[in-house]
């Protein structure tokens, strides 16, 4: 019988009064519904009643994803190269200006096909990469000749090693979220910049597909952080948010994948156009970007 983890104390505030807020669906891999769960003392939403540890990996993609990301044959293929390369100078370059390094002691965790941390080497930054999937990390050597190392090498870093840490879309798949927190504090320099990047539920997108919404991406997404939520996070391990960017290209992907999930006719289309929207809105307002990099310093 496989484990659920069922949470009766929001990690964030340490209260108690958790009730169901909407119903997802495993659109990815298994088709099973799973309840998000919004904490009534902070508001912030968490998955409830997820596999554990051991039962998690079968709800993650099989490694096929891997082998597409390199042919760059049709025209999506070639958008998404484009839109992935923006996307990996758009980080390099927020790693620099949260620093104020232009090279210096980086710890990429969740590092997958190792795409970010090998620009980050190009740009002369030190790297220690981190990924748990063993396909990823094959890939990264293969193709980047980027040693990455298992989740294990945790327990070997060494305090205030490094100026920056970033989780691209991480943080809302780690199950020890608190006891992360307080590694990135000790694991960062004083004057070192952590930035977080996760999808953001109060987006024009999230708001506009309701339980629908592709980044729910139930059971994956443990967390499920917004402005509010993740200053409150920030806080309680020693961090203060310094600044919020937008990554508004995610709304065009999130859109579109909802429009699939809920298989209507033309999702391309329909999810281009809204992912449009999404765009615009976040133009005026960066809160209501789909997903948000978070800066963060220590207090
Ligand atoms: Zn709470």
């Amino acid at each position: 019988m496989s484990e659920k983890i069922h949470i009766d104390c929001c990690p964030i505030c340490g209260g108690r009064n958790l009730h169901q807020a909407l119903t997802a669906i495993d659109h990815l891999k298994t088709q099973e519904s799973f309840e998000v769960w919004t904490c009534d003392d902070c508001g912030f939403k968490l998955t409830q009643d997820v596999p554990d540890e051991k039962e998690i990996g079968k709800y993650y993609e099989s490694p096929d994803y891997i082998s597409h990301t390199d042919t760059e044959q049709g025209l999506m293929n070639k958008l998404y190269h484009v839109a992935r390369n923006m996307m990996l100078t758009a980080k390099a370059g927020h790693v620099t200006r949260a620093t104020g390094l232009r090279q210096g002691w980086l710890l990429d965790i969740g590092s997958g096909t190792g795409y970010f941390a090998h620009l980050m080497t190009e740009w002369g930054w030190t790297v220690r990469a981190i990924e748990r999937s063993a396909e990823a990390r094959q890939f990264a050597q293969q193709h980047f000749g980027l040693k990455s190392d298992d989740v294990e090498a945790f327990n070997t870093l060494q305090d205030k090693s490094f100026d920056c840490i970033t989780l691209w879309h991480v943080l809302e798949h780690l199950q020890q979220l608190n006891i992360m927190g307080d590694k990135f504090y000790r694991w960062l320099k004083d004057e070192g910049a952590l930035l977080i990047a996760v999808p953001n539920h109060l987006s024009t997108d999230a708001r506009h597909y309701g339980a629908e919404w592709a980044a729910w991406d139930v059971p994956r997404h443990l967390w499920h952080f917004t402005p509010d939520t993740m200053k409150r996070f920030a806080e309680k391990h020693g961090f203060k948010i310094i600044k919020i960017i937008p990554m508004p290209l995610d709304g065009f992907y999130v859109s579109m994948l909802s429009e699939q999930y809920m298989k209507h006719k033309m999702s391309f289309l329909r999810g281009f156009w809204n992912g449009l929207k999404a765009w615009v809105s976040a133009w005026f307002h960066k809160e209501r970007s789909s997903s948000l990099i978070y800066v963060l310093k220590k207090q």
